[in-house]
């Protein structure tokens, strides 16, 4: 029998696969039945845990998945995955057999790539389902649309590597003026054309699927969306996404500080009058920016404490003097809902003057993942068991 390993650290991330579904379900509403979905669970799915979020996605109807790199496959391979996985980054030829082995569908935009795709079926007596990338202005990676024709032709001479979908990625989908994503549309469209028939073609992201459902074409690539956060200020908000992170702790200690006194390194923050300090044990290795020093909060019994002092690597120090029933053990919410309160990853980006995807890939492979389904825990997973236990 398997034991389930708990980490004794009072600090964790709440994920939401109820809200995962909905959010599923919200898309395929949108794109309407007919459409696929592959839900992209790149970066340990956007910090929430891939291999959960993927078995719950594709539960709740993506056809694929979508990672960034081979190890990230194989990971929802040795968890059971069976679904196609479509590695969105470039493969080196030298990871190609792993690919092959694991039945990933690799994106070959190199020739170099598919003689090394090519070797690795015969080796393996198989062969590989792989997709088209085309850089329509991403500027990023990709074929060139004029020499995509040429490539597909180049790669059908391959008998062991069949070519099933095409693709681009659009730069600026997330902004308010749709100038030049309609034009990467209109380029893609006329490459793909100019391709073999019968390719799954896709080019939606979150933004893409929230503003331009016309542009769904055969299947659709939510990241973001997936896990309940808009891609942008600027993006429509009627999809009714519900965020599906929740980063939690403890109160770890309380002490009084006399006026004058100071907290953590550099002695950045004074105690202004007498004041009551909780300790909360999650820290910047742990994803909360650094930069939130002095100017972050976190919710304990519904209300703000303002972060006093430096964060630290694994923990830092907010301010309960306003609180004053804060005991030692009180749920400390650093992203996610407490009673009426909430701080969201947004806020968070905010204050680091970065984006909310880059605060929720940030929540570190350290701090366990406990998975909610059907209003309770149902799994859990953490760095000494990262597929999960019961
Ligand atoms: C990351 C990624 C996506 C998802 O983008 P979101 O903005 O999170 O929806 C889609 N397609 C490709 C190729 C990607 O790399």
């Amino acid at each position: 029998m398997r034991k389930t390993v708990q980490t004794g650290r009072p600090l964790w991330a709440e994920v939401d696969l109820d809200a995962l579904t909905h959010n599923i379900r919200q898309i395929q509403r949108r794109i309407g039945p007919d459409r696929q979905i592959l839900a992209v669970v790149k970066a340990n799915a956007y910090g929430h845990g891939a291999p959960a979020v993927a078995g719950a996605a594709v539960a709740a109807g993506a056809t694929h998945l979508g990672v960034a790199c081979v190890d990230e496959g194989v990971q929802l391979r040795a968890a059971g995955i069976g679904a196609p996985i479509v590695l969105l980054g470039f493969l080196p030829a030298w990871e190609a057999a792993v690919a092959v082995v694991h039945r990933l569908t690799p994106t070959v935009t190199t020739p170099e790539t598919a003689h090394a795709l090519d070797a690795a079926c015969r080796t393996h007596r198989t062969t590989v389902d792989i997709h088209l990338k085309i850089d329509t202005g991403m500027g990023r990676f990709g074929v060139n649309p004029d020499e995509a024709p040429a490539f597909a032709q180049f790669l059908q001479t391959l008998p062991t590597l069949n070519l099933r979908g095409v693709y681009t990625h659009f730069a600026v989908a997330d902004e308010t003026d749709k100038t030049f994503t309609r034009r990467q549309f209109a380029l893609f469209m006329e490459t793909a054309g100019r391709l073999p028939p019968g390719l799954l073609r896709h080019v939606a992201n979150s933004a893409a699927i929230a503003d331009l459902p016309e542009m769904g074409l055969d299947m659709v690539r939510p990241g973001i969306a997936l896990y309940g956060c808009y891609p942008s200020p600027y993006v429509g908000r009627d999809l009714d996404l519900r965020p599906v992170l929740s980063l939690k702790s403890y109160v770890a200690r309380v002490h009084t500080l006399a006026a004058g006194e100071t907290v953590s390194y550099g002695r950045t923050w004074t105690a202004p009058r007498a004041s009551r300090i909780a300790l909360i044990p999650c820290g910047y290795a742990d994803g909360l920016p650094r930069i939130t020093s002095n100017r972050g909060a976190v919710l304990i019994r519904g209300r703000r404490a303002p972060v006093v002092g430096r964060v630290c690597m694994d923990q830092h120090m907010v301010d309960v003097t306003d609180i004053p029933e804060v005991a030692l053990g009180d749920e400390a919410v650093i992203i996610g809902r407490q009673g009426d309160a909430v701080i969201t990853a947004e806020e968070i980006a905010a204050l680091a003057g970065t984006i909310n995807y880059e605060v929720l890939c940030a929540v570190a492979a350290r701090v366990p993942r406990h998975y909610l389904q059907g209003g309770r825990a149902v799994s859990r997973s953490s760095l000494l068991d990262p597929l999960g236990g019961e």
